[in-house]
């Protein structure tokens, strides 16, 4: 939104209370796709705007967002093959391409895999780079019924137009500025995500023998990234874990279809998806967005739902609204070509390298955050380091911290129960 209004040439300021990417972001299955399992629902006009995104952000930063082949195993899915193939048929239609086949055993499609962190880094700073202001850790606190809004520094600001993009967050803020909607805009759930250090050569997409639910594994940050769950959940976005359940149902459901797997999981996170309250059951549930104006405050405009690879999209929805309700203009759309680059994420302000790793990555492999500052520090990352350095670091995060750093791998350190660390 940032970045496609100040490319429009409008005033933008940020506010941001942790840090860009920090939130649901960092907590995705890092798929930049069309939705497969939507098709089921019925979603195609979603289905084929999240294909076609998918394909702009592989233009715009074609280092983070990248097509893979993901594999159908026949044996992994209760349907027959004939329903599948027909599936994947309309999945192409809609993608405008060709990519789906039939191997062996089951069937390959394409779709991509992206790095999302570094990916809303890019855009914020694009944005900077835009003439946006972007404050980070400088939370909004209130909005007031006049439309001011009033930032954790105390800070007062009186613009022409509010947007809230606060993913799950948005129900409780509102509710604490005292401006609930009459019911709770989202119904979020959530969705864990177990990690292997184990890296599997292609990603593949399975069903759930206990309950028939979609479940995949990717290639992520040098290991496997294996979700999700799907569970409705309320709680504070800033304080979402796994349930032992939640860890144990992922892990039985991957060994039931690895077998051979012995690598025991080695961490485990969870986030909310923040999904638009339409009253249906939790898995039937598309990542549609709702774009919706705030009853009481006329020039408060609230972002809902909506999924990580249509975000550009709907930035652009927003902006339309925003000219044709506050400004009375219409001007061109422009984002589809512009280039998210490494030099725009060190664009973006921070304190350092190892806060921003901390946040960005937020993925709690060690349990104890002042442990994990502690040993960045004795790698050496410093506080001056630059937006480069992050990246590269970041990339190879979670493989070099090991491999080169020459740090054991953890003891139970409670993070997962006896029994699941072992190989059993
Ligand atoms: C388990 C899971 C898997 C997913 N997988 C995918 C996937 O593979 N592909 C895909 O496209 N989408 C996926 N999604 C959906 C996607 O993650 C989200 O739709 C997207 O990240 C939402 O981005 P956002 O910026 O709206 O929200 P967030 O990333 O949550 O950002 C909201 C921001 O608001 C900030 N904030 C909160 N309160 C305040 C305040 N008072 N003042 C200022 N700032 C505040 C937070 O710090 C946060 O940074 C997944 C979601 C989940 C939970």
């Amino acid at each position: 939104m940032a970045l496609d209004a100040a490319g429009r040439g409008y005033s933008v300021v940020l506010l941001e209370k942790k840090d860009i990417g920090a939130g649901t972001t960092s907590r995705t299955s890092r798929m930049a796709h069309g939705g497969l399992r939507y098709l089921e629902y019925g979603a195609f006009g979603l289905v084929r705007e999240s294909l076609r995104e998918r394909d702009i952000l592989c233009h715009r930063a074609p280092d983070l967002v990248r097509k893979r082949d993901f594999f159908l195993p026949d044996a992994a899915h209760g349907r027959l093959p004939i329903l599948i193939g027909t599936g994947l048929f309309l999945y192409d239609l809609l993608a405008l391409s060709r990519d789906s086949h039939r191997a062996k055993n089951g069937f390959f499609y394409r779709d991509a895999i992206c790095v999302p962190e570094p990916l809303a880094a890019r855009t914020a700073g694009a944005a900077i780079r835009h003439g946006a202001e972007i404050r980070l850790r400088e939370g909004v606190v209130r909005i007031e019924t006049n439309g001011d809004v009033v930032s954790r520094s105390g800070e007062r600001f009186r613009p022409r137009v509010i947007v809230l993009a606060l993913g799950p967050w948005v129900d409780r803020f509102l509710e604490g500025t005292g401006l609930p909607f009459p019911k709770p805009l989202l119904n979020p759930s959530r969705g864990a995500h177990l990690f292997f250090r184990k890296k599997i050569d292609r990603p593949v997409l399975l069903q759930a023998k206990r309950d028939g639910r979609v479940f995949f594994g990717v290639p992520c940050l040098g290991g496997t990234l294996v979700g999700t769950t799907d569970i409705e959940d309320r709680s504070d976005p800033d304080r979402v874990f796994p349930t032992e359940e939640e860890k144990d149902y992922l892990w039985t459901e991957w060994r039931h279809r690895f077998p051979e797997w012995e690598e025991r999981p080695f961490g485990a996170w969870a986030g909310l998806r923040p999904l638009v309250n339409e009253g249906k059951d939790v898995s039937a549930r598309t990542r549609e967005e709702r774009i919706v104006i705030h009853p009481r405050v006329e020039n408060l405009v609230v972002i809902v739902g909506g999924k990580l690879t249509t975000a550009r999209a709907i930035a652009e929805k927003t902006l339309r609204l925003l000219e044709r309700r506050y400004f009375k203009r219409r001007s061109a759309d422009w984002t589809r070509e512009e280039r998210l680059t490494i030099e725009d994420a060190r664009r973006l302000p921070h304190r350092g390298i190892a806060d921003i790793l901390l946040r960005r990555t937020a993925v709690g492999f060690y349990d104890d955050p002042e442990k994990e500052r502690e040993t960045l520090r004795e790698w050496g990352i410093s506080v001056e380091g630059q937006a480069e350095l992050l990246e590269r670091e970041y990339h190879s995060y979670f493989e070099e911290r090991y491999r080169d750093f020459g740090i054991p791998p953890r003891k139970n350190s409670g993070f997962f129960p006896e029994k699941m660390m072992r190989n059993d």
